[in-house]
């Protein structure tokens, strides 16, 4: 009976994420560097690279925000949207996909994101079934290991990271300007970050993407989280050593032939000072000892 104990517990977690009453979100900008600003409505955070050869930007909510996004980003710069890459392919970071698409933006994505928006997903932590995209939201430009652009007098770097938050993440970082937006692989002052397993995410894929961010950055370096306000690479740094803390805790436990419910009765992901938040710490828990007790489903 535990997994469906499990399971409802996740859902009970989920509306406040993710059934958030868009109607009222408003989109805030913060500019966090010469030639780059956050934007924060409802869903993951947007990177926002803006100057004289147009905008790009880093992931774009849930589709009803898509004109208020749109709004905030003329507030910046008036110019229109000419890239959208995507972190990964849930719907709070690629729900704007089609409304910028139709407006003339190309979209650019690891190619896992454009399979998993051509068919229906399954979502398992969360029992949810999400739908085919459109047509006209999928990424246009796929790439398998990455991407570089070279706008705005800056280069952004485009790296996919494998089997993280799910199997189609990408870090994107601004060379120049030294600001990383981590997608998904970092939640901050949000909750316990989200692995989708039944995406392809995985822990020791979660504690790579943060090693590669802490490669690229300094302390001068602003990382973007997928959810959270901005953080700096020393809390970058905190949140790699909790995940690999817990990681090592459950396995531990694992090895020393515990069930998972035993494990989560030693509170492996207490004492972190991590808010209430979607993903709680024995879901968490839970995350961790799945992603180390099934083999993960490569898809390449
Ligand atoms: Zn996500």
């Amino acid at each position: 009976m535990r997994p469906i104990v499990f399971a409802i517990a996740a859902l009970a977690a989920a509306p406040a994420y993710a059934q958030q009453d868009l109607s009222k979100a408003e989109v805030r900008v913060e500019k966090i560097a010469p030639g780059v600003a956050v934007l924060f409505g409802a869903g993951g955070n947007i990177g926002l690279s803006y100057g004289p050869d147009g905008n790009i930007i880093v992931d774009d909510q849930y589709a009803p925000m898509s004109d208020r996004i749109l709004a905030a980003v003329a507030t910046v710069d008036p110019d229109p949207v000419r890239f959208v890459v995507n972190t990964h392919w849930h719907g709070d970071h690629t729900g704007g996909n089609e409304a910028m698409g139709s407006r003339g933006a190309v979209i650019l994505a690891h190619s896992n994101v454009r399979t998993r928006m051509s068919s229906e997903q399954f979502i398992a932590a969360m029992g949810s079934k999400v739908p085919a995209s459109p047509a006209g939201a999928l990424p246009v430009v796929t790439f398998e290991d990455g991407v570089t652009l070279h706008l705005n007098g800056d280069t952004l770097h485009v790296v996919h990271v494998a089997h993280a938050h799910t199997d189609g993440d990408s870090l994107v970082h601004w060379q120049k300007a030294n600001v990383l937006h981590m997608g998904d692989t970092f939640f901050h002052k949000a909750s316990f970050p989200f692995i989708d397993l039944s995406s392809g995410g995985s822990i020791d894929g979660l504690i790579a993407a943060a090693d590669k961010g802490l490669a690229w950055s300094n302390a001068a370096t602003r990382i973007i989280p997928g959810h959270g306000p901005v953080a700096s690479r020393s809390e970058l740094a905190a949140y790699r050593a909790m995940l690999a803390d817990v990681r090592s805790k459950v396995a531990a436990g694992i090895a020393a032939k515990r069930t998972l419910p035993q494990i989560q009765a030693t509170k492996p992901a207490g004492g972190y000072g991590m808010p209430e938040g979607f993903i709680k710490p024995d879901q968490f828990v839970a995350f961790v000892h799945e992603s180390l007790t099934k083999k993960p489903k490569h898809r390449h």
